[in-house]
């Protein structure tokens, strides 16, 4: 079984802040790999709160796509819940290297907790347990961003299109059969560097997927409601499944839904 969970849903500062969707990432289960990806805010407690469960000693990796907060502010407390308060080593936590070095958001009292620490860059595989991934090209987004493709075998199943500015031939980089974008903006606005919706159609019009999951929203998506903004687009791109994720939302990444 191959499932991805959403702990939170909220893009960018104000609906993290407010906490109009909850931040606390997503959660990848992979046969019998876990992987917690972007653990914002409230990641820990949206684990517990999870029905059924989620156990942080079950996690067997953390990535990090980038070092914002609301991608990266429970990391400390989700790698010590993964190593059960620093007493069982276990795990790989995969991050830039901006993650790690000047201003950290890795603390380094627990980073001898893990297994590992893997830095990502761009267009690299990595390995956690059973799960094999590579990370896209570096994205625009003002600090070092990688968005994530998930292989079996030579197929890519779940393609995640982190944060970013639009640039050519971003659909390219994403090849998965199921693609999550982060779509913060409805409308594009100057010197932000995220995707607004003109920017998915775009990506849409060019990429493989079979189903598309839009979220990380911010203010402005949510007045537009991600769902009628996904039934449009749903009318638009005729060959596709799209779907505006919510909270707690569970899919099956092979039975496409
Ligand atoms: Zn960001």
């Amino acid at each position: 079984m191959k499932t991805l969970k959403f702990l939170g849903t909220a893009g960018a500062r104000f609906v993290m802040l407010k906490q109009l969707r909850a931040s606390g990432g997503m959660w990848l289960r992979w046969e019998n790999t876990n992987i917690l990806i972007d653990p914002g805010p409230g990641s820990l407690v949206r684990c517990l709160n999870s029905r059924p469960k989620l156990e942080p000693s079950k996690l067997d990796g953390i990535i990090l796509t980038h070092r914002h907060l609301d991608h990266s502010g429970d990391i400390n407390v989700m790698i010590e819940a993964m190593t059960e308060g620093g007493f069982k080593k276990r795990g790989i936590v995969f991050a830039p290297g901006d993650c790690l070095e000047d201003d950290p958001v890795i603390l380094k009292y627990n980073r001898n907790f893990v297994d590992k620490i893997e830095i990502l860059e761009e267009n690299k595989t990595y390995k956690v347990k059973d799960v094999t991934f590579k990370t896209a090209k570096k994205h625009i987004h003002g600090v070092q961003t990688y968005g994530l493709n998930f292989k079996e075998g030579n197929e890519i199943l779940l393609s995640l299109l982190t944060d970013t500015k639009y640039f050519t031939n971003l659909a390219k980089e994403y090849p998965g059969k199921v693609l999550v974008i982060n779509v913060v903006r409805y409308e594009a606005k100057e010197n932000l560097e995220h995707l607004d919706i003109k920017g998915v159609e775009k990506i849409l019009s060019q990429a493989e997927c079979k189903t598309c999951i839009l979220t990380h929203f911010g203010m402005t998506m949510l007045k537009n409601r991600p769902h009628e903004i996904a039934e449009k687009l749903n009318h638009q791109f005729k060959d596709k499944k799209i779907i505006a994720a919510y909270d707690g939302m569970s899919f099956d990444i092979e039975k496409g839904e």
